[in-house]
């Protein structure tokens, strides 16, 4: 038995057997080449391994979840020996006279981007796949083995959950895995406020960061405690039972607080605030309803822009924000326009690369900037309004100017919306606090829009200048240092002033030690990850 310990994302138990996750991508590196025809030769003989590989593949995962489901790696197969991918690969190495890793990234991502504009959602989902066979001849002509190149197919082929022990996972890594095949996630790099963190709370999978990981444990039996961010190797039977009786004590509290759905979110006094639940996609909603969410308080729209490869049509983000609104049949449904940048990186929006991402080009800088973005996200989150109870909350905000403007685009698009004779309800308009000088100005802000949603994951990284993505700040970054604390109370006083509601959608709001102080300060609500939501009804129910 080894013990070692890391930090805790969500405290819940998880047993299983470890999955070593290697990067999706290999990095590619351009080379000039002085003979093509050979480096197709070297192509074509990465092409025959890889394919070899995907037989293995496909032969274990028949025996562990049927033929059906492993159906997709045969298709691989066919993928692979699609005429005119392979036609596209050696032209680029012909006429570029460039290596083969190279050409095989190269076609997979313009493929990729072909697939995703497509109208047809099958064909749109092919896009993953594309990527998935380059990313594998990649791997293999970088010298890989079979096992080399682990993606998300590799995932969905494991016959039972497994606890996924990794170097990183990114927010796009994680958003695209199949979570009914995960445990638990353990990383060497990651902070417990990063967006990969918040993802694991929301889908309530324990998650332990900041552990020496080795690629050498995969396949053995781990015990992954997120109460106290241990992770235990080849635990004997004493420990194994201990830790089971601790799972179950787990579950027994879950459904204790199973008992408050359908109950109000009301303290014993009669004080009532709104709790709604943070999504990052339309997967989440079942988790709310599950948990009793009076609405959703923060949709991070951005999320569907990090599980495409290219922009998302007006149509794919309308389908998304429509089931949405319909999901929760008339409760609120508040979507952030996206939020990019930072940590938060999808390729295709070719973003420069900044000394200092968090502070950059991002979220509505980029919107204002770039409208054709924000203009086909504003009539998708339009249009999807005539189907339920939508609001609009615009990220990142500093200046009163960058409300007007990114109002007055909402109202030229609702303007062509009504030439077009296509139909929209008023939404709500709001905007994110997450920076100081959201706080100063907040009473200026508060009689531009209809509500705040005070965000302390970045309010504290900026007022405290913490990076909320450094690890070895984990210690420094405080949400509940008395300066953000100040700053919220200042937030509520000033958007109560100007007539605007006022909610938390950072972590914070999950922090139950806080709830009595959040509403002596006046809060209105408080939107949680929806694995916290029952947990903080709790602690409003018991205060006086
Ligand atoms: C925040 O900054 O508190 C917030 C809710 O937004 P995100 O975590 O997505 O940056
Ligand atoms: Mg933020």
């Amino acid at each position: 038995m080894e013990q070692y310990q890391g930090k805790t994302v969500y405290p819940k138990i998880a047993i299983g057997t470890v999955f070593f996750y290697h990067k999706k991508e290999t990095p590619v590196q351009k080379r000039h080449i002085d003979d093509p025809e050979a480096e197709i030769a070297r192509f074509q003989a990465a092409k025959k391994t890889a394919l070899s590989h995907l037989d293995v593949i496909y032969q274990k995962a028949e025996k562990e979840i049927g033929k059906d489901d492993a159906a997709i790696f045969q298709f691989h197969k066919m993928m692979m020996e699609d005429e005119t991918y392979l036609e596209a690969v050696c032209n680029i190495i012909r006429l570029e006279k460039v290596n083969a890793e190279y050409a095989v990234a190269a076609t997979g991502k313009s493929f990729a981007g072909m697939f995703a504009q497509m109208d047809d959602a099958y064909m749109q989902a092919r896009a993953a796949d594309v990527k998935d066979i380059s990313g594998r001849l990649v791997a293999v002509l970088s010298g890989g083995g079979a096992d080399m190149y682990l993606s998300s197919s590799d995932l969905r082929a494991l016959a039972s959950p497994v606890i996924l022990i990794a170097d990183d996972l990114t927010p796009s890594e994680t958003i695209q895995m199949d979570k009914s095949k995960i445990l638990a996630f353990v990383t060497r790099q990651g902070s417990v406020n990063s967006h990969t963190a918040i993802l694991a709370r929301t889908m309530r999978i324990p998650a332990v960061i900041g552990v020496g990981i080795q690629e050498a444990w995969a396949g053995r039996t781990a015990i992954i405690d997120g109460h106290t961010g241990t992770v235990i190797l080849d635990p004997d039977t004493e420990t194994l039972e201990q830790m089971t009786a601790k799972m179950q004590e787990d579950e027994k509290k879950q459904q204790l607080l199973q008992a408050l759905r359908g109950k109000e979110t009301v303290t014993k006094s009669g004080r009532k605030i709104h709790l709604y639940a943070n999504i990052g996609s339309v997967s989440d909603i079942a988790e709310v309803l599950k948990n009793d969410g009076e609405g959703i308080g923060l949709f991070r729209s951005e999320f569907l822009y990090l599980d495409s490869s290219d922009f998302p049509t007006e149509e794919a983000q309308f389908a998304a924000y429509k089931t949405a609104a319909q999901r929760m049949g008339g409760k609120k449904v508040i979507i952030r326009t996206m939020d990019i940048g930072a940590d938060k990186q999808a390729d295709y929006f070719h973003l420069e690369k900044e000394d200092n991402p968090a502070m950059g080009f991002r979220a509505i800088r980029i919107c204002l900037e770039r409208q054709d973005i924000f203009r086909t996200q504003l009539r998708a989150l339009l249009r999807a309004s005539a189907f339920g109870n939508l609001s609009i909350m615009f990220p990142m905000i500093i200046s009163v100017q960058e409300v007007r403007e990114s109002m007055r685009i909402l109202e030229e698009e609702k303007a062509r919306l009504r030439r077009e004779a296509i139909p929209y309800k008023d939404v709500e308009t709001g905007i994110m606090i997450e920076t100081p000088a959201a706080v100063w100005i907040s009473g200026e802000l508060a009689r531009e829009v209809d509500f705040f949603s005070i965000g302390t994951n970045d309010l504290t990284q900026y007022i405290l200048a913490a990076d909320r993505q450094n690890p070895r700040l984990d210690g420094i970054y405080d949400p509940r240092h008395p300066a953000v604390l100040r700053a919220i109370q200042t937030v509520i006083e000033n958007g109560h002033k100007g007539g605007a509601w006022v909610g938390i959608c950072g972590e914070l709001a999950a922090d139950t030690t806080l709830t009595k102080t959040f509403l002596e300060m006046g809060i209105d609500e408080l939107s949680v990850s929806p694995s916290f939501l029952l947990p903080v009804r709790e602690a409003v129910r018991n205060l006086d």
